[in-house]
């Protein structure tokens, strides 16, 4: 599951990468280890996870199964990492990291805007388990420095920031964070290890969820937290093998499966987010477009500086009439479907009202809330630009933009 660091580009990782023991009758393509346990020797491996061994045999899935290790492998390339862990979804995986690294008494430091279920996850669970948690803006160095405290275990941030594509500068937050003794942890999801590698700018983990662009066909959920093979033997033990949310063998081939196109959908989710920024950018009922890779956003440069590729969400806000457009969008598109989710092979779209975010799952009053206000106006539309002709999802967005 280490790090083999071939002289390979990351299309070709995303193809072979822990291939490695291949044999002539062997399938070039591998089927799904559908099988709960495997023949043992008597003694081989320990009956508790406490006694795992790194060259353990598998022994039970929710320990190890040879398909999950292969994506566990690759994704561990990927992000230049030494060892990958996958779980059920991309909740399971950050539930799985705060359970591991944060206990009674320890303090979370945690992105003011993120994925809305981690949000809700630390003001809701964690709280009730005497963690005290402090949300951030963390595109502001500065502000996560203020933040950390002796008992500061975790910085968990998003880059870019799901809904409004908001940057943080990992490079200027991991050695802050360090500094006070505590870890990074970095959600890549929408860039993905081919837009960014948070691990080789300074994070200690790296999470994604699998269901997004790695598998990116909408089929079937997943996460992952990558980082170094001691962290990641020990979450494999205590909040895999114990809390159980592990990722099934099915799934996991179905991530391979998607991971073998990851490079060549990716250049296409840029392209044709591209041509769609344009559009938006330019459209009188637009009142502003956020995507890294254009020169409008107001982050543009560090996302030149860290990306690699941009990827395909967008979040866009109106002149006024934020719901009724969102609904004219549902009825009108034929293309685009109006649903949630992100970084699958068709585009999807959907509005989320500032107003109903800040209280269900930001928590966010004051500053903080008229800093999101400033950025998310009345609400914003969320994109997730798919791999269609550009044309047509143009064609779809400009008829039902009216
Ligand atoms: C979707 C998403 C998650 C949660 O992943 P699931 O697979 O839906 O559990 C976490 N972080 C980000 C940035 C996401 O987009």
């Amino acid at each position: 599951m280490t790090n083999a660091a071939k002289p390979w580009g990351p299309a070709t990782w995303a193809l072979y990468m822990g291939d490695h023991h291949r044999q002539v009758g062997d399938p070039v393509t591998p089927g799904p280890a559908l099988s709960a346990s495997f023949l043992t020797a008597p003694n081989a491996v320990g009956f508790s996870a406490n006694d795992l061994g790194a060259a353990a045999p598998h022994f039970y899935t929710r320990w190890s199964n040879p398909t999950v290790e292969l994506l566990e492998a690759r994704l561990a390339a990927l992000d230049a990492g030494e060892a990958a862990v996958t779980f059920a979804s991309g909740m399971a995986a950050v539930a799985a990291l705060f359970s591991d690294r944060l206990h009674a008494g320890d303090h979370l430091v945690l992105s003011d805007v993120c994925y809305a279920g981690v949000a809700e996850l630390a003001h809701d669970e964690l709280t009730r388990n005497d963690i005290a948690v402090t949300t951030v803006d963390s595109s502001r160095p500065e502000a996560i420095a203020a933040a950390l405290r002796p008992n500061t275990r975790l910085v968990h941030i998003e880059t870019p920031a799901n809904p409004i594509l908001r940057l943080a500068d990992i490079a200027a937050i991991a050695p802050l964070v360090h500094a006070a003794g505590a870890e990074l942890s970095v959600d890549a999801t929408i860039a993905t290890p081919l837009g960014l590698r948070p691990l080789e700018l300074g994070a200690d983990y790296v999470v994604h969820s699998l269901t997004k662009y790695i598998c990116g066909h909408g089929d079937t959920l997943g996460g992952a937290v990558i980082g170094r093979a001691e962290a990641i033997a020990r979450l494999r033990r205590g909040s895999l093998i114990h809390l159980g949310g592990c990722l099934a063998p099915f799934s996991a081939w179905l991530i391979l499966r998607g991971l073998e196109t990851l490079a060549p959908r990716m250049r296409l989710h840029e392209a044709n987010a591209r041509a769609v920024e344009a559009l938006l950018a330019n459209h009188p009922k637009v009142k502003a477009v956020y995507w890294p890779g254009s020169p409008r956003h107001p982050q543009h440069e560090l996302a030149q500086r860290t990306m690699r590729c941009f990827s395909g969400l967008l979040s866009f806000t109106v002149n006024g009439g934020g719901p009724a457009l969102a609904e004219q969008f549902a009825e009108r598109m034929r293309v685009v479907s109006y649903a949630v989710s992100l970084g699958k092979t068709k585009s999807l779209l959907v509005y989320i009202p500032t107003e109903d975010i800040l209280r269900s799952s930001f928590r966010l009053t004051g500053d903080a809330a008229a800093s999101y206000r400033a950025w998310a106006g009345d609400g914003v539309f969320r994109l997730s630009v798919g791999i269609e002709d550009s044309a047509d999802i143009i064609a779809d967005l400009e008829t039902a933009l009216g």
